[in-house]
């Protein structure tokens, strides 16, 4: 017998083979490689081991190529034996209770030369001596509250603030703004811990952590805002850009209390306290013996180019080949990054095999995927950023949807994946064919992702789970907001209303394999829960001939979007002659056009081709021009006369339409 037609449907048994394929075994060995060693961008162990890892076992999956990327960019290391540090320097010139240069090895696992200490990228160096002033999160809000308020002046001095609420790049920005020398970062345990939650091996929050993390304010190489770093291209001087220009350096939590319990000045206001047995004082300056001390940084993190690489991978569709479904993730972390972001390396490269087996089942979508590990993210997205910009045109045309995950797992509670609206459908049907990978839920009638999600996010309004808009923090935001991708963002995690400004361990070096083994997802059930929705959502993506696409549903956020608006600022808009009605007229023109093409697609008969197909009496034989034939079929006998020739006229100029509009195609442009 002929093969089966392709065109124009898709293979729907694919979805549950891809998923049968796919091992929780296969992610942890996975995992368990990538996280061997340190693997910080622009080091070999990232550059190049991992880079000639995923290559080889990408080839052995059996996808059609595989391109390296690299780029020039500038990155950031702290200083190799003379890592950051904070001091109390007494008035005659000692220091005292120095913080620790590096983060305390518990296991041996945490044990590796090539640790890179904490320390916040792309810091200028320096060691600026002055009194500490507490800045609570250092959001704009705290510094004007600190300044009319509170009348606390930071002009030229160090500022402390603990991580969370903002990206910390925002804080560095705020700091800089209110005048302060030196900025000092910590996890303080009213944001990173949990009254129930011990201490780290018991459980994850590690005291003696500090959160390392880029201070970069846009994406991309700094040097070359909106071109790419390809090789050779000419870029900025490193002084003309516009990084921090105070010294900033993270701390843990051992370390803070001893400079915050020594603090004078009056006390902060109850949301400003945080969670240490301590009282907690604006400063300026130390009270007691140490009136006459001042704190002290030791920064010594500089700015270097380094090579980065992008891993792209392919696998051509047979009927679209230009069209793209894209899924990426970033490959470098901080130290051994077994959660952020190798949980979900782990889990990609697992589905790159999976998709790899199905190719070898004769099997290939219609729309070709791409599978993208990518460089640099922690500094500031870089790789995704220089690719976008390197590919911007050919991925404007063709790129159908771009699915990030960069954490897969962080938590057992459930899937959270926010995007643009008009996949949010796509999305929850996809989780509803996922089975829960957590037994309790299961038993208690929750058999998919979807049913928890669901249950433990649901929506403000209506019986769906809570799906946001993207903002930016991962590789998502090139494809979004430079080129305009449709984009998803899914991971697993933590119960997220219990306050946490993320998971304890977040950047630091205790991120590593034995505790995603012992207490994020023992048996790695949640990781291949996580490989199967993001693989069913591409599958989908690439193989329904019609795209799973909801504008309905994108103008129905349009319209909640106006209704926010309105409501925070409606009366004051309008009373400065701004006129909502125009707003409303709009995403009204839009609804009308959303409701139409959705109509439209309703009524399409997407099963016949219009110059061949199946027989409709012998499917192995081939009918010409088949809507017509069929319109002809036995029409002398119709008693319907008029609504037959009716048809036939119908069928027959779609087809002359048709071969028209291909005629169209091959001429130049006018
Ligand atoms: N995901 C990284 C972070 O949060 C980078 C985010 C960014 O540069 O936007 O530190
Ligand atoms: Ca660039
Ligand atoms: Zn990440
Ligand atoms: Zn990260």
């Amino acid at each position: 017998a002929p093969a089966a037609p392709i065109y124009p449907t898709e293979n729907p048994t694919i979805s549950k083979l891809l998923m049968d394929e796919m091992k929780a075994k296969n992610i942890m060995n996975n995992l368990k490689t990538l996280t061997s060693r340190p693997h910080i961008a622009g080091q070999e162990q990232e550059e190049i081991v991992l880079v000639d890892w995923i290559k080889q076992q990408w080839t052995e999956a059996g996808i059609d190529s595989i391109v390296v990327h690299p780029y020039d960019v500038l990155l950031s290391y702290p200083k190799q034996n003379d890592s950051n540090y904070v001091s109390i320097k007494l008035a005659n010139g000692t220091e005292i209770e120095q913080s620790q240069r590096k983060e305390l090895v518990i296991d041996a696992e945490q044990n590796d030369p090539n640790v890179v200490d904490p320390f916040n990228a792309y810091s200028p160096p320096g060691e600026p001596e002055a009194e500490l002033v507490y800045v609570n999160f250092a959001t704009i809000e705290d510094f004007i509250a600190l300044n009319r308020t509170y009348k606390i002046n930071t002009v030229g001095k160090i500022c402390i603030s603990r991580y969370g609420r903002i990206f910390r790049g925002d804080k560095a920005v705020h700091a800089e703004l209110y005048g302060c020398i030196g900025l000092i970062l910590y996890s303080d345990p009213l944001d990173y811990t949990v009254p129930w939650s011990g201490v780290y091996p018991e459980d994850w929050f590690p005291p003696t952590g500090a959160q390392r993390g880029t201070l970069w304010v846009d994406n991309g190489d700094p040097r070359t805002p909106n071109y790419p770093s390809i090789r050779d291209a000419w870029h900025q001087s490193n002084s003309s850009l516009t990084l921090p220009k105070i010294p900033v350096t993270p701390i843990g939590n051992i370390d803070a209390i001893k400079y915050l319990s020594k603090m004078g000045g009056p006390e902060v206001p109850t949301d400003w306290r945080g969670g240490m047995n301590i009282t907690y004082r604006f400063g300026p300056g130390f009270a007691l013996e140490h009136v006459n001390s001042l704190i002290k940084m030791s920064v010594k993190t500089t700015n270097q180019v380094a090579t980065i690489h992008n891993v792209i991978g392919y696998v051509r569709g047979a009927v679209e080949p230009d069209r793209y479904v894209l899924l990426g993730n970033h490959r470098d972390a901080w130290v051994f990054g077994a959660i952020d972001p190798s949980s979900g390396t782990a889990t990609l490269m697992e589905l790159v095999r999976g998709f790899g087996a199905m190719l070898k089942r004769g099997w290939r979508p219609r729309r070709t995927l791409v599978f993208c590990s990518w460089g640099a993210e922690e500094y500031g997205l870089i790789g995704s950023t220089e690719w976008v910009e390197e590919l911007q045109k050919e991925l404007q045309a063709r790129a159908v949807a771009y699915l990030n995950v960069d954490i897969a797992v962080q938590g057992n509670y459930s899937l959270a994946a926010n995007g643009v609206a008009s996949l949010s459908q796509a999305v929850f049907d996809a989780a509803k064919t996922v089975s829960n990978p957590n037994p309790t839920e299961v038993s208690s009638g929750r058999l998919t992702l979807y049913d928890t999600w669901k249950l433990r996010y649901p929506a403000s309004v209506g019986d769906k789970p809570s799906y946001y808009g993207l903002g930016s923090g991962s590789d998502f935001t090139a494809f979004l907001q430079i080129i305009g991708i449709p984009s998803v963002d899914l991971r697993h995690t933590y119960d997220q209303s219990i306050g946490l400004a993320s998971y304890p361990v977040y950047h630091s070096v205790y991120e590593t394999f034995e505790l995603v083994n012992k207490f994020v997802d023992p048996g790695f059930k949640i990781h291949l829960a996580m490989a199967q929705v993001w693989g069913e959502l591409a599958r989908k993506l690439a193989d329904v001939p019609i795209l799973p696409v909801d504008c309905r549903v994108y103008a129905t956020d349009l319209a909640q979007k106006r209704d926010a608006l309105y409501q925070q600022y409606g009366s004051k808009m309008e009373s400065n002659g701004i006129d909502f009605s125009q707003l409303n007229d709009t995403i009204l023109i839009f609804t009308t056009s959303a409701d139409n093409i959705h109509k439209r697609i309703a009524s399409i008969d997407s099963t016949k081709h219009v110059i061949s197909a199946p027989s409709q009496h012998n499917t192995y034989g081939s009918t010409a021009f088949p809507a017509v034939v069929d319109a002809m079929f036995d029409i002398d006998v119709d008693p319907d006369q008029t609504g037959r020739w009716d048809e036939v006229r119908r069928q027959y100029s779609i087809l002359v339409f048709h071969i028209l509009s291909a005629a169209a195609t091959l001429n130049p442009t006018v």
